[in-house]
């Protein structure tokens, strides 16, 4: 293969082989912009450079080939004594990995050329500047020096000269600094700072390429999922001088604001300055703008090359430049980076300026920048008392005051309160706290914990993990490792964004995107932010370019309500367990107790009346759309209560000379559905089959919900949802009976009720069997929580706080197989049950009602997988419906 590429020869969409930066050097080249010549060596010869620790054969003479091609086009050799050619060796990845890998500049001096580049230059101090500079890069970078040696020794000179800018040093200060460098690199590496030119180039190469594999850039990779087997091109390019007096400089600069993405003039320059003194913050930028009074002539060009390249490239980008000597230089550019409303604002403007089409608008934006958009924050500029801090695991800002237990968050919401819950770890019984609460603060468990999940799908504020605050719950308040003591009450707020946690109140600003969804805000009203004018045409274009529905994960009517207004087509998934909890726990104990028919039937009479009222007002909040119930699914001992407590209470009673007798019972039967391993135990259809009419009750609760919402007018749409089916034996009892129940409530009311009954796929035997199980299935939900954790036989509640942070560390995967979806093995499950679910019943409806629903990744691959909608918690159904969009474009 070919490993060196002149920048003429490549271009914009080689991004693989030339890296981001030699590919849009390529580009500029080729658009006649004033690029210094250069060439790249290719990712290619890196990878093969990191598996055999060899250049692969043949590599020199193409160097050499390209090198003399190189000094023919600038007229001199490199590191000629006369008048040296200067180059900078840097690193390119197909992924821009911000400081992250080596640059080595000022490659070609030496004792002698330096004299040469002092005399061209005419200037004594630029030169011996330039070389003590490269001593000092090739000593840190490419012979692994540490940098503090250097810096020492700089500053050693300075002290003894009595300044303090480095500026003040003239050539004779840097020609004693290259004496002590050189010392420097003699004493630690045992041999003297090679002279040769070409031998500099080349080992300034193989550093650039080694630097691949340092730590810091292994880190940064995995936390940007960027794939370890890319490797980095290396750019071997003519060095310009920034600092060759005022007539020089250089710069930064954006096509648009990449904060706002208004448009205008955005960036810093820095008049007799390399690029290096910029990013090291050694002496201060001034704003672009001022460049027009430094240097008229070069700030003119650089405008227009900045109109060239942005029409060019149909997007924002971000520039470095040179001025040497009053020629302007480009030594960048890329389609810049941008925050989640620059994002936005740039694709509706560019679709305005006829640069781009409203399908490419909807492909420039992401699920998650939007996501970002909608989660309240903190102003600005605003300031507080920090506290400590634990994991950002739900975007956003809240303030509150500080409570400890669900009862509390919902008592205090209740009058008005905004409350924060801090929890050492929240269980599904604080649901309710949870959803009162205007943030989550936990100082257990990781991003994927309980809260983070549920926070997030809420789009609920939450710092988790914060293993710093000590949480009390027991007596009501939070230590602070600063000393500082929150009781009950104290106002705290919460960063989700940031992970931090404040003591008091730090302002916070709604979302103007979120009252849009919420209908608060008129797009096309004219004082209206021309953000959510934005976000409004690009989900109008969303939605009509989409193929997958999108309905929400909603338990209430007023979850239910909120989806709705978000955009949801129906709820996928309406769990029913919170109808077994509260006040109503003390039924399922009787049910559980019952010895009797009769006392069996009582109990279950009695949970019939609430459990129809709470149907009866979710199905009306969905009037007209499809809305699945999905029967109870969890072990039966989540709703008893806890063994340790239970067994404590007893034993104290019978202390006391009592004889608790109903205690004693319900120990007994607590004990006896106690078990092991819970999630793969006595839940969801086996509950259903082994509890006698357990579902029954919640068939004919739906029924006659729908069946006084029909007599009402409305017009109800239940489907009724089977959990953790593994065969079709299973769902065929339960599908009998309900729909029996259909029929009775029916003719009772004397209606007709003909709601689909299907199923859930979320263990491996199910998508294995799923053309068998689509006989007696009108659907399937895949429920991907689930059937994550049967694949991977990963416990979905405890992995994530045991061992997977030091699998995501290890680069096992890149990011959790919970969060975003396996397609290569759960997905390949998925593939399968699709494929013989349609072979079955072709107009079988396929649906996904897991965490996964609303994750941007996992909804491409539903898309691909031609399911016919996905479901999510309701915050989520805005992302889901442009990811969708996007997918579809
Ligand atoms: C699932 O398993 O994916 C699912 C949606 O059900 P749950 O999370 O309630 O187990
Ligand atoms: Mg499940």
């Amino acid at each position: 293969p070919k490993y060196v590429y002149e920048f003429a020869e490549g271009s914009k969409d080689q991004k693989d082989l030339l890296g981001g930066k030699g590919a849009n050097l390529a580009e500029m080249t080729n658009l006649g912009l004033p690029v210094p010549p250069g060439f790249t060596i290719t990712t290619e010869a890196c990878r093969y450079f990191l598996a055999n620790d060899a250049m692969p054969d043949g590599i020199d003479a193409e160097v050499d080939a390209k090198l003399g091609a190189l000094e023919r086009a600038m007229g001199k050799r490199l590191g000629q004594p006369d008048d040296p050619l200067l180059v900078s060796v840097r690193s390119g990845a197909k992924f821009s990995m911000p400081g992250m890998m080596e640059t080595v500049l000022n490659i070609g001096l030496n004792d002698t050329s330096v004299h040469g580049l002092a005399a061209q230059s005419g200037d004594e101090r630029f030169a011996w500047d330039s070389y003590r500079r490269l001593i000092q890069m090739f000593g840190k970078t490419v012979q692994g020096i540490g940098g503090d040696l250097f810096d020492d020794a700089f500053d050693e000179v300075k002290r003894q000269k009595g300044v303090t800018d480095d500026l003040d040093l003239d050539a004779s200060d840097h020609r004693k600094l290259v004496e002590l460098f050189k010392r420097i690199v003699a004493e630690h590496t045992g041999r003297e700072f090679p002279s040769d030119p070409r031998e500099q180039m080349d080992l300034a190469v193989r550093a650039v390429f080694g630097s691949w594999t340092a730590p810091r850039a292994v880190l940064y990779r995995r936390r940007e999922r960027i794939p370890v087997d890319l490797g980095t091109a290396v750019n071997v390019c003519a060095m310009v001088f920034g600092n060759m007096g005022m007539d020089s400089g250089t710069g930064v600069a954006f096509t648009r604001d990449p904060a706002s993405g208004r448009q205008g003039v955005y960036g810093d320059y820095l008049q007799n300055a390399q690029g290096e003194d910029v990013v090291a913050g050694i002496r201060n930028t001034v704003p672009l703008a001022e460049m027009q009074r430094l240097d008229p002539a070069g700030y003119d060009e650089l405008l227009t090359i900045m109109e060239t390249l942005e029409n060019h490239y149909r997007d924002l980008c971000d520039i470095e430049f040179t001025v040497e000597r009053g020629k302007l230089w480009m030594l960048q550019t890329r389609v810049g980076k941008r925050t989640a409303a620059a994002a936005f604002r740039i694709a509706d403007q560019l679709v305005d300026q006829g640069m781009i089409t409203l399908d490419e608008a909807v492909s420039r934006v992401t699920g998650d920048q939007l996501a970002q958009l909608m989660f309240p924050r903190f102003a600005e500029d605003a300031q507080g008392h920090l506290l400590g801090a634990g994991m950002n695991a739900s975007p956003g800002a809240a303030v509150g005051t500080a409570v400890f237990d669900s009862e509390t968050a919902v008592a205090r919401a209740r009058s008005g309160e905004d409350v924060i819950l801090c929890r050492r770890e929240t269980d599904p019984d604080d649901l309710e706290g949870m959803l009162s609460a205007a943030g989550i603060l936990t100082n257990r468990g990781g991003k994927t914990s309980h809260a983070a999940v549920v926070a997030r799908g809420m789009g609920k504020t939450c710092v988790c993990g914060a293993e710093e605050l000590e949480i009390d719950t027991k007596n009501r308040r939070l230590a602070a490792p600063g000393g500082e003591v929150v009781e009950e009450g104290d106002v705290v707020s919460i960063d989700g964004t940031s992970g931090r946690v404040y003591l008091g109140e730090v302002p916070v600003v709604a979302s103007p995107v979120v009252r849009y969804f919420e209908g608060e805000i008129d797009p096309a009203a004219d004082d209206t932010d021309d953000l959510v004018r934005a976000v409004d045409r690009i989900m109008r274009h969303a939605d009509s370019a989409r193929r997958l529905r999108v309905r929400a994960n909603a338990d209430n009517a007023d979850d239910a309500g909120r989806a709705r207004r978000m955009g949801a087509e129906g709820v996928g998934l309406c769990r029913t367990e919170h109808m077994f909890l509260g006040d109503r726990r003390r039924l399922v104990e009787r049910l559980v107790l019952a010895e009797t028919d009769t006392e069996q039937q009582e109990a279950l009479d009695r949970l019939l009346p609430p459990q129809r009222a709470d149907f009866h007002e979710a199905l009306a909040a969905m009037d007209g759309l499809p809305m699945t119930v999905r029967l109870l699914d969890p072990p039966l001992h989540e709703f008893l209560p806890d063994i340790t407590e239970l067994s404590v209470r007893v034993a104290l009673a019978e202390e006391r000379g009592e004889t608790p007798e109903e205690d004693r019972r319900l120990l007994k039967a607590v004990n006896k559905l106690h078990e092991q391993n819970p999630m793969l135990g006595l839940r969801g259809v086996r509950l259903g089959l082994v509890v006698p009419g357990l579902f029954t009750l919640q068939v004919r609760a739906i029924a006659e919900a729908a069946a006084q919402l029909l007599g009402e007018g409305r017009n109800p749409r239940p489907e009724i949802m089977i959990p953790l089916v593994g065969t079709v034996q299973e769902l065929e009892i339960v599908r009998e009976e309900s729909t029996r129940v259909l029929r009775e409530v029916g003719a009772e009311y004397g209606v007709e009720l003909d709601f689909p009954v299907g199923t859930m796929i979320e263990l491996p035997r199910a998508a294995l069997t799923a053309g068998q199980i689509a006989e007696s299935a009108e659907f399937f939900s895949f429920g991907t929580n689930d059937l994550t954790q049967t694949v991977w036989g990963f416990s979905r509640d405890d992995v994530e706080a045991s061992f997977f942070s030091a699998y995501l560390e290890k680069g096992v995967f890149g990011v959790s197989p919970f969060e975003s979806l396996d397609t290569e093995g759960v997905g390949r499950l998925i593939d399968t049950a699709v494929e013989e679910g349609r072979a079955t019943r072709p107009d079988i409806k396929l649906g996904v009602c897991g965490e996964h629903g609303g994750d941007p990744d996992s909804v491409h691959f539903f898309h691909r997988a031609g399911l016919d909608y996905v479901s999510c918690s309701p915050f989520r159904v805005p992302v889901a419906r442009l990811e969708a969009g996007r997918a579809a474009a």
